[in-house]
């Protein structure tokens, strides 16, 4: 039989084909395999659903042989559903895919573009013609009596005979050329095997020839053996239902390659016009990279349980960085780039369908204490990350998002801490800082104290940056004690008293100012103090303090030194006693030390703690 030509599209390809991936040729057997396991799944498919098939017989494997020596080759059988002389015509001469077609007419011929474009489509099995010079595929049908071969050079055409073939499936056999010849061998199957096809849920045999050698290296005896490579068992694919408790926990740790047990996991399978898998886990601790630049994914890609990727940190958004698991799809292209996922739609899909049900399950977890608790103690600021940068979920991972707080043990949620707002109290109070203990001791918690109002604790750093974030919950602003004004609204009776006081300390006022001079922004009377005499606060549109130590070692060494307010408290016997005393010595050693033991108490650091020593003990000596 002559020869026939390939389609014009089909020669491009080769061509293209041959020219982008080249350093990437391993793939090849990536891609036969996946075609084997095509192949053996239709087969599966027609017993199950053609009534003329249902007794037909048959192994489901993948077997591979090879041939080292000067005339190397590698041959990939499967026992799947085969080929017909037709099949054969339009499958491996023409190109039938309109995706491919029209990727094709987008060439340019611009080899670089058009490369950067080849990763949109499966390569398929033209990619062996990377690493063979010639490609015989003898193929038989199931249920047909007759076989065909198909044969090409990769190059001009095709051509296919008559052949004979007892079972039902197609053999391919590459004959290798320089650039394959290293597939010869036992240890690089094996490998590509494991690192691609591992999960592939059909067994995938291996020949080779098992050489025994004598003490002076002559070979003693050779036998031929088969080995299956492959666990042959795509976890993720089996259904919810056959999967016990125990066996998710042992997929999980050779997941995560350690002897931990998850929390919990997320197994779901979307049908219809998305297909897809996600098996998720969410471990127990955080990996000691969680937090660094370069942190690792543990989230892999397969296509069709064919391994793609565990390198993309893009296949989640960066807050689920925490989660180990797998994500399978039929809908993607085998080859998938790195650059085309990111504008995939399919891949957008499934990654927003996947935090939606990752948000459900932290939902579902976040109604027990006990095991939310200490999740969101290792992961809640990945949660906080997601606040800021996930606008989408934005809502509902702030529903999420836990803080201590001045009323409650352990954490509470902003919806509880709304649900125990008092009747006239309008805003949700938090107060920041880095130590949990000298917050809870603020002299700024004093009035709310005294009113019985909560206020969240955050002490966590990263907490400045995202609250702003969140301006306000359930029509309620959120406001920073540390910051002045936030307590005037609380005030309301008062304000009258309060300009009393004002009036009257006016020239107290004036005089501590002035003497302060340049390390305060302002001293004002405070409405939110009861038992200390003074603190500091932050102007409202400037950073806190502890904002500025963020800045600062973020590398804005540059930052101008932002000064605080210095509130005081009228009722306070201090201050009451200096609206009587004159500028002096005294007054001026109190005033000073009014403000250095608000820094203290914020916990901040005195510019001059030696001399704060000797006011004093100055003031000490008269007293005692
Ligand atoms: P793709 O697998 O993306 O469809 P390929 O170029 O790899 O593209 O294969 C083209 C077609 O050839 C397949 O769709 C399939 O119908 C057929 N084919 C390839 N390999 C086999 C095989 N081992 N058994 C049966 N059919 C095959």
């Amino acid at each position: 039989m002559s020869q026939q030509p390939f389609q014009t599209e089909v020669s491009q390809l080769l061509q293209l084909i041959i020219h982008s991936l080249y350093s990437q040729k391993e793939i090849f057997l990536r891609e036969l395999i996946s075609n084997a396991s095509d192949a053996l799944d239709k087969l599966r498919y027609t017993t199950l659903t053609d009534s003329k098939m249902k007794s037909f017989d048959f192994d489901p494997k993948v077997d591979i042989t090879f041939i080292e020596g000067d005339k190397p080759s590698l041959t990939i059988t499967d026992s799947g559903i085969g080929m017909s002389k037709k099949d054969l015509q339009e499958n491996l001469g023409t190109i039938a895919k309109s995706g491919t077609k029209n990727f094709l007419s987008k060439l340019t011929g611009d080899a670089k573009k058009d490369s950067n474009l080849i990763g949109q489509f499966g390569v398929g099995f033209y990619s062996c013609f990377m690493i063979a010079d010639k490609v015989e595929v003898s193929s038989k049908k199931a249920g047909a009596k007759e076989a065909w071969k198909w044969v090409s050079d990769g190059k001009s055409g095709f051509e296919i005979t008559k052949d004979v073939k007892e079972i039902n499936g197609t053999t391919i056999t590459l004959h290798l050329n320089d650039e394959g010849k290293e597939f010869s061998s036992r240890w690089k199957i094996e490998n590509l095997i494991t690192k691609y096809s591992d999960h592939i849920d059909f067994p995938i045999f291996l020949t080779f020839e098992d050489v025994d050698y004598d003490k002076e290296g002559k070979e003693k005896s050779r036998q031929s053996k088969t080995e299956q490579i492959n666990k042959a068992k795509a976890f993720w694919s089996r259904s919810k239902n056959e999967l016990k408790k125990k066996e998710y926990i042992e997929f999980y740790k050779t997941l995560s390659h350690g002897n931990n047990e998850p929390t919990d996991w997320i197994h779901f399978k979307a049908e219809g016009n998305l297909e897809f898998t996600i098996l998720f886990y969410i471990p127990k601790k955080a990996s000691p990279d969680l937090f660094r630049a370069d942190y690792q994914s543990h989230v892999k890609l397969y296509v069709n349980r064919v391994f793609i990727t565990d390198d993309d940190k893009e296949l989640l958004p960066s807050w689920l960085r925490f989660l180990h698991g797998i994500i399978d799809s039929s809908d993607l292209p085998l080859n998938v780039s790195r650059e085309i996922l990111q504008q995939n739609r399919v891949m957008a899909k499934i990654k927003s369908n996947s935090v939606k049900k990752v948000i459900s399950k932290l939902n579902e977890l976040a109604k027990d204490k006990k095991k939310y608790d200490p999740f969101y103690k290792e992961f809640g600021r990945l949660l906080k990350e997601g606040v800021y940068q996930d606008f989408e979920n934005k809502d509902s991972l702030t529903e999420l998002l836990r803080f201590k707080s001045t009323l409650e043990d352990g954490y509470t949620s902003l919806k509880d801490y709304v649900s125990r707002m008092q009747i006239d109290q309008k805003s949700i109070y938090y107060i920041t800082g880095e130590n949990e203990n000298s917050l809870r001791n603020s002299p700024l918690l004093e009035m709310y104290a005294e009113k019985g109002i909560e206020v969240l604790i955050l002490d966590d750093e990263i907490d400045e940056i995202i609250i702003p974030s969140i301006p306000k919950y359930d029509e309620k602003d959120l406001k920073s004690v540390n910051r002045s004004g936030a307590a005037d609204e609380l005030d309301d009776k008062n304000q009258e008293k309060q300009k009393d006081k004002e009036k009257t300390l006016k020239p107290t006022i004036k005089k501590i100012k002035d003497f302060l001079g340049e390390k305060v922004k302002d001293v004002k009377i405070s409405n939110r103090l009861s038992g200390s005499p003074s603190c500091i606060v932050a102007d409202e549109n400037d950073p806190t303090a502890q904002m500025q130590e963020i800045m600062r070692s973020m590398g804005q060494m540059d930052m101008p030194d932002i000064k605080p307010i210095l509130e005081i408290n009228p009722d306070h016997e201090i201050v009451k006693k200096l609206a009587t005393m004159r500028r002096g010595k005294s007054f001026e050693n109190a005033a000073l030390l009014l403000f250095e033991q608000a820094i203290i108490q914020e916990g901040g650091k005195l510019k001059d703690p030696s001399g704060f020593v000797k006011r004093l003990n100055e003031v000490l000596a008269k007293a005692i």
